[in-house]
């Protein structure tokens, strides 16, 4: 049975990479219809009601139900985004959309971010309705469009629209299971919380004019090449979080190392001292609001001088900033040039933490022990976003969630992650679908 359902995992993973739902950021990019019409093809086919939402023409989100007997109990939602992110397949020693299953490996963008869940939360759901599941409270499967994006054709849109698919008690999303820890203390991570996102649209204003008299020219991109230069260089003070404190325990550190990692005025200078390669921008990210700078828009001749040039700025936020913070940020980033740039907010996400010591906590504690006897699930925080931040929005308690085979490093699985060569294992997708299915038994059965 186990393994007729992880090779179900694998061939709708397969095909929903090939299906390549590429999300640029644009309206009509994404196309996520094609993911959700295979999978609602693969559910109704035992028997499963299935509905489909639309938050713009192809931007399509599948919903499936099982009712829970007790309307008073707790409710859980699968939430599986469909979306992945664009590739450059040069780097690629595999086609990216090929989803070609090598040596026990799945190859394809989205095999770790995230359809390698999606895929195995709706075999999990397959296996309820075949099995006859009656969960206490009602569980709910969301396969959900443009997580890469922002979510405003996805989770946001859900929402807004259906609130009641989205605030249930308790979530699982992307993503966790990896293993870490010295050999006689191993534990898996679970991300309880993530950092904020604060994206700013920088405007710098000039004048215009001809390219062949720069002289004394008012050039709105040789302002902004200072404005960038000065992000680059503005260095925040550390932030050390409690979930920070979790993690670095967990690593295989002497005593020395850990406090210095735990010491907001020692760590920077520890973190210019590292190596590359050694993780670097990983701990510097648990540890600090981030900015990067990572798209400059200005006119496209060649011969004008630029009157208006924007950078778009992704701020990554620490627990407790949200926008007065980051503008303060900003200001003190920029200087004296702060006075000629023009904010704007393109997103507004502060950073979002669940819980532990709930049931959930509890039940996917014994899903994981019963394939790992004493493993121990630690929290951990995110330095990337997910649906997880919409979902808390409303209430619930949400986790990324997964189990990862023991073999894939954390430094391993992160280089896959929106990078070249992604790729899973079929033990991680084996271990994964059947950890959503101990799970729900254990908490709703
Ligand atoms: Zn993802």
């Amino acid at each position: 049975m186990e393994t007729a359902r992880t090779n179900q995992t694998i061939e709708l993973l397969q095909a929903m990479i090939r299906n390549r739902c590429v999300n640029e950021g644009t309206e009509a990019s994404g196309q996520e219809i094609r993911n959700a019409e295979l999978l609602a093809s693969y559910l109704e086919g035992v028997g499963l009601d299935t509905e489909m939402y639309h938050a713009a023409p192809g931007r399509s989100t599948l919903a499936v139900k099982i009712a829970g007997t007790d309307p008073n109990a707790p409710s859980l939602c699968l939430n599986g985004h469909t979306d992945v992110v664009p590739v450059n397949a040069d780097g690629w020693e595999r086609d990216p959309f090929g989803g070609e299953l090598v040596d026990g490996e799945v190859w394809g963008r989205g095999a770790v971010d995230m359809l390698n869940l999606t895929s195995s939360m709706a075999v999990a759901m397959r296996h309820f309705a075949e099995t006859g599941f009656r969960p206490k409270g009602d569980l709910i499967f969301l396969a959900v469009a443009d997580e890469e994006s922002g979510s405003a054709y996805g989770a946001r849109w859900m929402a807004e629209h259906h609130p009641e698919l989205m605030a249930t008690t308790y979530v699982l999303t992307e993503n966790g299971g990896l293993h870490s820890g010295a050999p006689d203390n191993r534990n898996v991570t679970m991300r309880v919380g993530e950092k904020g996102v604060a994206w700013r649209r920088l405007t710098l204003r000039g004048t215009p004019g001809h390219g062949s008299m720069p002289f004394q020219s008012n050039n709105a991109l040789v302002k902004a090449a200072g404005v960038v230069q000065r992000l680059a260089d503005y260095r925040p003070a550390a932030k050390i979080h409690e979930l920070w404190g979790n993690e670095v325990e967990r690593m295989q550190l002497d005593e020395d190392h850990k406090s210095v990692l735990l010491d907001p005025t020692a760590i920077d200078e520890f973190l210019d001292n590292l190596p590359l390669g050694r993780g670097g921008p990983y701990l510097h990210a648990c540890t600090h609001t981030t900015f990067s700078t990572n798209v400059v828009s200005s006119q496209t001749k060649t011969n004008v001088i630029p009157d208006t040039v924007t950078i778009d700025v992704d701020i990554r936020s620490m627990p407790g900033e949200g926008p007065d913070e980051i503008q303060a940020h900003l200001d003190e980033a920029l200087g004296d040039l702060a006075a000629e740039v023009e904010v704007e907010a393109l997103m507004n996400d502060r950073a979002s933490i669940s819980q532990t010591g709930t049931p959930l906590w509890d039940s996917l504690q014994r899903a994981i022990n019963r394939p790992f006897p004493g493993l121990t699930m630690t929290p951990g925080l995110s330095v990337g976003f997910t649906d997880a931040r919409v979902h808390r929005d409303l209430g619930s308690i949400a986790y990324g969630a997964g189990l990862m085979s023991p073999t894939l490093t954390a430094a391993e699985f992160g280089s896959r992650f929106h990078g070249h060569n992604e790729r899973i294992d079929t033990e991680s997708l084996a271990l994964t679908t059947q950890l959503w299915i101990d799970t729900i038994t254990d908490l709703m059965g």
